[in-house]
C-alpha cells in the first residue's frame, strides 16, 4: 500500500492488461501515473478514461516505442523528471506471433517479435534500474523501487501443445531469466523485481487467433479449470485472486 504514495509508469498502457493495469492503479489511489504505448491515438483515449474516473490521479501520456532505447531513456527521464521518483514500473507492452514453428519463420519475424518482448523489456529495465539506483531507499516496503514484467506462461512452459509461438516463447522465457537475474542482483539494493505470467487473456493480442471448436485456443480453454480466457482486469488488479 505504501507504494500508491508514489509514481508508476506503465508501457504497452493504452490497450489489455496494461490499461487494466493503470486503471487498477488509480482506483486503488494512486496519484501520480506515467502511461505509455507505442499507439498515441489509443493511449490519449486511455488518458481520458482515466481523467474521467479518477480525477484525482495526475497522468502523463507519453508515446514512446520500446525497441527505441532512446526514446525508452526519454520517457523514464520525463516521468522522474515531473513526479521527482519512479517507485512502481511495470514492463508490459508486447506483440504476439502468428504461431509459426522454427523451420517458418524468417529472421526479420523472429527478432521482431524477440526486440519488442525481450529487448523492448531490457531496455526498460535497465533504465529503471538506472534511476531507483540514484533514488534515496525508503525502507522495508518501498525500498528504491519495484519492477514487474508482464512476461507469460509461455515463458514458463511450452506452447507447443497448442501453437508453435517459436519467437514469443523464446522471448517470454528471456524476460523470466532477466527478472530472476536481476531480482537476484539488485534486491539486495533495494529493488524490487518480478515477473507475471500470464495464461491466455481475453484482449486484443488474441484476436486474430481461431476460437473454433479444435482450434488450439479453444483446446487451451478446454484444459483451463474455469473453461475460459482470463480477463485482463484479473491479471491487473490482485483483489481478483
Ligand atoms: P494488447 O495488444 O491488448 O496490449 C499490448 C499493448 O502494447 C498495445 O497497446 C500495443 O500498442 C503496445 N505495444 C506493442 N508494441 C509496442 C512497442 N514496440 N512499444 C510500445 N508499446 C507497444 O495485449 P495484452 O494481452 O494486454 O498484452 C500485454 C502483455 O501481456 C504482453 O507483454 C503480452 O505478451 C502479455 N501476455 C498476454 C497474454 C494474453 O493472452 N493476452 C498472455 C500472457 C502474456
Amino acid at each position: 500500500a505504501s507504494l500508491l504514495r508514489g509514481a508508476a509508469f506503465i508501457t504497452g498502457a493504452a490497450s489489455g492488461i496494461g490499461q487494466k493495469t493503470a486503471l487498477a492503479f488509480a482506483r486503488n489511489g494512486i496519484t501520480r501515473l506515467a502511461i505509455t504505448d507505442i499507439n498515441s491515438q489509443a493511449l490519449e483515449a486511455t488518458k481520458s478514461l482515466l481523467s474521467e474516473e479518477y480525477p484525482s490521479t495526475e497522468v502523463l501520456a507519453l508515446p514512446l516505442n520500446v525497441r527505441d532505447a532512446a526514446e525508452v531513456k526519454a520517457g523514464i527521464a520525463e516521468t522522474v523528471s515531473r513526479f521527482g521518483r519512479l517507485d512502481v514500473a511495470v514492463n508490459n507492452a508486447g506483440i504476439a506471433g502468428k504461431g509459426e514453428s522454427t523451420h517458418e519463420i524468417d529472421e526479420e519475424e523472429f527478432g521482431g517479435i524477440v526486440d519488442v518482448d525481450l529487448y523492448g523489456v531490457w531496455r526498460c529495465q535497465r533504465e529503471e534500474i538506472r534511476v531507483m539506483l540514484e533514488q534515496e531507499d525508503l525502507g522495508v516496503r518501498r525500498g528504491r523501487g519495484a519492477i514487474i514484467n508482464v512476461a507469460s506462461i509461455f515463458g514458463v512452459v511450452s506452447p507447443s501443445l497448442f501453437m508453435a509461438q517459436t519467437a514469443y516463447s523464446t522471448a517470454k522465457h528471456g524476460v523470466m531469466g532477466l527478472t530472476k537475474s536481476d531480482a537476484n542482483n539488485y534486491g539486495r539494493r533495494g529493488i524490487r523485481i518480478n515477473a507475471i505470467c500470464p495464461g491466455w487473456i481475453e484482449t486484443p493480442i488474441v484476436t486474430p487467433f481461431s476460437r473454433e471448436a479444435g482450434s488450439p485456443l479453444s483446446q487451451y480453454v478446454e484444459m483451463t479449470p474455469l473453461q475460459r480466457l482470463g480477463q485482463p482486469e484479473e491479471i491487473a488488479d490482485l483483489r481478483y485472486l
